[in-house]
């Protein structure tokens, strides 16, 4: 399971260093310094999960938590903050935070929160299938027809994406944020180019094809 999060924290120097470590663990990353923008990525791309600085320069962690919130009941919350009393801990949880982490933190143990957070929310669903293509999410094995795939990490993401939103058109701009650090100045095109990987691995050596192009809007997985 390849899990998107999203990073709102104003400290570049924290935000920097999250990002990359969290890349690094192979999460997809996305990043705010303001709650306004960390909010139009939540209504963009959905993540699973948020890492929320309580003080933000245009509006309190609070406040977005209850907005995310409102809207967004399954994505898992994460708080980050300098504030430790019991008090402001308890009222982090209230408005709504899965968990709570006080600043200075340990990056490992911030990653091994994470980890306890997503497996809650993903629960048993490892299997992908589209026709007889099979992901498993846990091993992370793909086979077509019994015979097993050799993906690399970024064409592994991309069709896992594709499988879990089976039959529905994912838009050249979804998958960019979904497999590229959002910060980096990408071009659409890249994903072209990746989609175009992944037809040679799973669709070129058989007569079926299941990826197809959505001309002028993105790709799907169907049958
Ligand atoms: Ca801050």
């Amino acid at each position: 399971m390849v899990a998107s999060i999203l990073i709102i924290e104003d400290d570049e120097g924290v935000l920097t260093y999250l990002k990359e470590f969290l890349f690094e663990h192979g999460y997809n990353v996305m990043t705010a310094t303001a709650g306004a923008k960390g909010l139009a990525i939540i209504k963009k791309t959905a993540p699973d999960l948020v890492i929320l600085d309580l003080g933000l320069p245009d509006t309190s962690g609070e406040t977005l938590c209850r907005q995310i919130r409102e809207k967004f009941s399954d994505i898992q919350i994460i708080m980050l903050t300098a504030k430790d009393t019991p008090q402001d801990i308890i009222q982090g949880l209230k408005l709504g935070a899965d968990d709570y982490l006080t600043k200075p933190f340990d990056a490992e143990v911030l990653l091994a929160r994470i980890q306890a957070r997503l497996r809650r929310k993903t629960g048993t669903n490892a299997n992908l299938q589209v026709g007889d293509l099979k992901l498993d999410t846990q091993t992370m094995q793909v086979t077509r027809a019994k015979k097993e795939l050799h993906l690399t990490a970024q064409e592994y993401k991309l069709l896992e994406y594709l499988m879990q939103n089976m039959g529905k058109v994912l838009t050249r701009d979804m998958i960019l944020n979904r497999l590229w650090l959002s910060s980096v100045d990408i071009e659409t095109r890249i994903v072209d180019v990746y989609v175009g990987y992944l037809r040679k691995k799973i669709d070129r050596a058989f007569p079926k094809k299941l990826i197809r192009s959505v001309r002028g809007f993105g790709y799907t997985i169907k049958e």
